[in-house]
């Protein structure tokens, strides 16, 4: 018989923001040393009140709208109560009852993902175990979460990975999460039942995944257990949270899941509900990033390759530099070529990566424009922009000081032509009797010559002209 893979997923991914989801402790990326950005809250002292970021909303709202769903105008906290060493208050403060966004909607190829919910939580601190001793870091507690539940809608691994790609991009072009290694972690749940079955099968839950590879190797290793154990009689299937270990390549039973009841869950009543009005809710729309669909759309309709589009959509610090350069006026086109090769070329010699890019749109956009209008050469331009880059000169000066648009009139061109012409007989005899290629030969002596100066097409054809 064949089966059919149902998989549902709830993603955790950690915030940027400067501060902590209840107190103003340095968010995730603050902290240099262990329990660096702790306080009495966030440690859990007794009687410390958690005080709401309001940038989480905006954060949350934000994914919301990304991912089509209907943005709550009455959200509130709950207490889910467990106890375990990295949690010092005993309870996670998240939400239950009235989560921040529900019912959306992501494409994925050609499948629709339903999003069940996103809510807000906060994170839970870390422990770390050294021969007989365990500490504890609380650094990550109460650093800001959403977590994005969808329906069980996908049916292959494939679509897992393409579905958390697509998350990465749009919150690093979103500015919601950098989703660096670790800061994006799944729980997957997954079943299985015979093609063309309505019902679910019984579904289990593999805890804590961060690496793509590993999702995959772990959906690959679970599904074909289940079906095993349905086809075989292998085992006997239980609801019940599992691990997986990247070394076997298996999945390892860690408890029956828990249900709602076990965590006892109440409203948190030191956090006021949380009213989103009209006025708030459009702010957060206008201030929202363009959509990842819709941007990647008008790349293609820019004339952008799709290779090209995949290395912009993924790189907010990137694809924000070519809009500003677009938006300076210069050609879409040529603006990402001369970012995705030419910068990045030269920052790889350097042992850079493009990321460590360090140029102003400005600066950028007077390099394209000079090529662009033909007042110099592309050679021209690449020699500015490595001056730009790694001597942080300024173009129009090192244009100037370099004379490197000095001689386009066409006198001076044809100067230097007299001048190569007068020192090549040879070669010039030799194009005279017919042998076309000389032509090259005294053309790249000219191009030499002018240092890189003036329009190629325009020497070649003064030089043409001369010759006859
Ligand atoms: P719980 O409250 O027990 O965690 P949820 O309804 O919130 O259950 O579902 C948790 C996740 O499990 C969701 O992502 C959902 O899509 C997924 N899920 C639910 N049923 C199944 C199933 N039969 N097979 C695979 N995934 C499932
Ligand atoms: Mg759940
Ligand atoms: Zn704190």
């Amino acid at each position: 018989m064949n089966y059919e893979v149902v998989i549902g997923l709830e993603t955790h991914v950690e915030l940027s923001t400067e501060s902590k989801i209840f107190c103003s402790c340095g968010g995730h990326s603050a902290a240099k040393e262990p329990n660096d950005c702790v306080c009495p809250a966030c440690s859990g002292m007794p009687g410390m009140l958690p005080v709401m970021n309001k940038r989480v909303v905006e954060l949350a709202v934000t994914a919301g709208l990304m991912l089509n769903c209907e943005i709550s105008r009455y959200t509130t906290f709950d207490k889910k109560n467990y106890y375990y060493p990295d949690l010092p208050c005993a309870y996670q403060i998240t939400q239950l009852n009235h989560p921040i966004c529900t019912n959306g909607l992501v494409s994925v190829g050609k499948r629709d993902i339903r999003i069940k919910q996103i809510h807000m939580e906060e994170d839970a601190g870390k422990l770390v175990h050294e021969g007989k001793f365990s500490f504890v870091d609380f650094n990550r507690t109460s650093v800001p979460l959403i977590e994005i539940v969808t329906q069980p809608d996908f049916r292959s691994a494939e679509e897992v990975v393409s579905y958390l790609t697509k998350l990465k991009s749009m919150f690093r072009s979103g500015g919601i999460s950098e989703c660096e290694e670790g800061a994006m972690r799944c729980d997957i749940n997954i079943s299985v039942r015979p093609e063309g079955s309505e019902e679910y099968g019984v579904r289990t839950e593999i805890k804590n995944m961060s690496s793509l590879e590993a999702i995959e190797k772990a959906i690959r290793y679970e599904s074909q257990r289940h079906i095993d154990a349905i086809e075989f009689e292998t085992e006997e299937l239980v609801q019940e949270t599992r691990r997986f270990d990247d070394v076997s390549g298996k999945t390892f039973a860690m408890r029956n899941k828990e249900t709602e009841a076990d965590y006892r869950y109440f409203p948190d009543a030191n956090i006021m509900p949380i009213i989103i009005d009209d006025e708030w809710l459009e702010q957060i729309k206008s201030a929202k990033p363009v959509a990842i669909d819709e941007k990647a759309e008008a790349y293609r309709n820019a004339g952008i390759s799709e290779k090209e589009i995949e290395m912009l959509i993924g790189n907010f610090k990137i694809s924000k530099l070519l809009d500003d350069v677009i938006a300076l006026g210069c050609n879409a086109k040529d603006s990402a070529a001369w970012i995705l090769t030419d910068c990045a070329g030269i920052l790889r010699k350097g042992g850079l990566l493009l990321n460590d890019l360090d140029i102003t749109p400005e600066a950028l956009s007077t390099i394209i424009k000079q090529v662009e209008t033909g007042k110099i050469n592309r050679a021209a331009g690449r020699k500015v922009l490595i001056a730009v880059i790694e001597d942080k000169a300024d173009p129009t000066e090192f244009i100037k000081k370099n004379s490197l648009d000095a001689k386009l009139d066409e006198n001076a061109i044809n100067a230097v032509i007299e001048k190569v012409i007068a020192a090549n007989e040879a070669a010039v005899a030799d194009y005279k009797s017919g042998k076309e290629k000389a032509l090259q030969a005294i053309f790249g002596s000219c191009m030499r010559e002018l240092k890189g100066a003036g329009d190629p097409a325009v020497i070649k054809s003064l030089l043409e002209k001369k010759l006859k």
